[in-house]
């Protein structure tokens, strides 16, 4: 095997209770589905010779020189209930390394059983391999933080969910799998030595500037609220929020049953297990500031005197809605061709978001027509459009060259739920062309061109998706 990554491995010599050294479990038959080039030599990965190789090494059954294969311990809320152990169940980071844009991990994930599984396989089926390769990566393409797709590989392995399934691998990269609810783990069992090591790992990683536990903090919640708007600002709904799959480093993590809307509405939910809506797309803004504070309160006992504490972070904390209000209108007045916008164009956005939820408006492509002058078009009631539409253009007015603005904030591709799905069932047919050709079209988002015009229509009646599914 001549494939080398330079790892260097830092999580692995933190203290020993952060994790647990465990190796991929091999598979009978891995044959690579997908390898992102430009991203390995980004990583400096270097020297492999054929896909057969990646195959070998990215479903496990070949473990790089220097890597250090290990399972992150970690806890989480999960739907606001408290558990006190999860950990990477299906997962095994091969390791972390440093290149000039920072370290980064490489993790396999469906790569068998670790201690931390909980009643489940350790592995993956096909479905949502795809779905986070292809999520993932348009995620990138639209200048949004996330966690990158490095490869995809079947495993020749059946796997049993509610029926059989092909079994695969995807592996990820990550400026860090650092969760909230790693840190709430090492509070929980009033870990302090465990918590100040991973503190000053997260710091030096992410935020090198923070020196103390409230500048990482505010830091962290900076880099939340960015991430949440943006979410936003594309239809995107994570669907799973729980603490445990909340990133740190502010990257999207954990491509579970997230999905991207079609029709705008402020309360869709996807994933067949949020039952109440909890994670719904408008509630986002304010699970995170609810996930912010459970990270607040991790980090108190990191603080010389806990009741100073208290009193910065619930301040950190009460400012975090108005910062994403903040991050939500610069978003949404990009899209609208406003550089600065400032309170007074809240009505102005909120007005054309009420209008395309009363008439279940395509929230891209009525965003992206804007720019062409055909919105009018997205709506059975042109009135109320019409009239809105003056009042956009007198405020456009003032503007300069809003037009290109709006071309670098409205896409025309977004991975739609059914694109994606039909992409699945053409994968478990052996069929990775149309995963292919949607993977190559997401990563020009801003770019419409004749032959990706069927990628842009919304879901006909018959091809709607009403659920997404953890389903790995
Ligand atoms: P997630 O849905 O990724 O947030 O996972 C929540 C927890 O369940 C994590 O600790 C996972 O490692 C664990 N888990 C999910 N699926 C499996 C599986 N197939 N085998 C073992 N553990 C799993
Ligand atoms: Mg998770």
């Amino acid at each position: 095997m001549t494939l080398s990554i330079p790892f260097d491995n830092a999580y692995a010599r933190l203290p020993a209770q952060l994790f647990s050294l465990q190796m991929p479990t091999p598979v009978s038959a891995p044959r690579l589905i997908a390898f992102n080039h430009n991203l390995a030599a980004q990583l400096g990965i270097t020297g492999y010779d054929d896909s057969e190789e990646l195959a070998q090494v990215f479903a496990g059954n070949e473990t790089p020189a220097r890597a250090k294969p290990l399972a992150q311990l970690y806890a989480g809320h999960q739907f606001g209930h408290w558990n006190p152990q999860l950990g990477d169940g299906r997962a095994v980071l091969l390791g972390d390394l440093n290149t000039d844009q920072g370290r980064f991990d490489i993790q396999l994930k469906g790569s068998g059983p670790t201690p931390y599984s909980r009643n489940g396989d350790g592995r993956a089926w096909l479905g949502p391999v795809l779905r986070e390769y292809l999520l993932s990566e348009a995620m990138h393409a639209l200048g949004i933080p996330t966690t990158r797709a490095l490869a995809a590989v079947e495993t020749g392995q059946p796997v049993q969910r509610e029926k059989v399934l092909p079994g695969a691998v995807i592996t990820r990269v990550a400026a860090s799998h650092i969760r909230v609810g790693t840190f709430q783990v090492l509070a929980a069992r009033q870990d302090i030595e465990g918590l100040r090591a991973l503190f000053e790992h997260a710091v030096d990683r992410h935020y090198p500037t923070a020196t103390t536990p409230l500048d990482f903090l505010k830091a962290v919640i900076a880099a939340q609220a960015s991430l949440v708007a943006k979410w936003l600002s594309v239809g995107f709904i994570h669907g799973v929020m729980n603490t445990d799959n909340c990133a740190i480093s502010g990257e999207t993590i954990d491509y579970g049953p997230c999905a991207f809307m079609d029709n705008f509405h402020q309360m869709t939910v996807f994933s067949s297990i949020d039952r109440k809506g909890r994670y719904a797309y408008g509630n986002q803004p304010d699970i995170i500031v609810w996930n912010m504070a459970q990270l607040a309160t991790s980090l108190v006992p990191l603080m010389p005197d806990a009741d100073q504490a208290v009193t910065d972070f619930t301040a950190a904390i009460h400012a975090m809605p108005e910062l994403i209000r903040h991050n939500w209108r610069r978003a949404f007045g990009a899209k609208l061709g406003l550089a600065n916008p400032t309170e007074k164009d809240d009505a102005l956005i909120n007005g054309l978001l009420h209008m395309m939820s009363e008439q279940s408006a395509d929230f891209t492509n009525t965003f992206r027509a804007l720019s062409h002058g055909s919105a009018r078009d997205q709506f059975t009631d042109q009135a109320a459009y019409i009239s809105w539409h003056e009042t956009w253009e007198n405020r456009l007015n003032t503007m300069d060259n809003p037009e290109n603005l709006m071309r670098m904030s409205n896409p025309y591709l977004i991975p739609r739920n059914h694109q994606v799905e039909a992409v699945i069932q053409a994968g478990v047919n052996a069929d990775f062309a149309p995963f292919h050709r949607l993977h190559a079209a997401l990563a020009a988002p801003f770019q419409g061109t004749a032959d990706t015009s069927d990628l842009t229509a919304p879901p006909a009646e018959n091809e709607r998706v009403l659920a997404t599914f953890c389903g790995t």
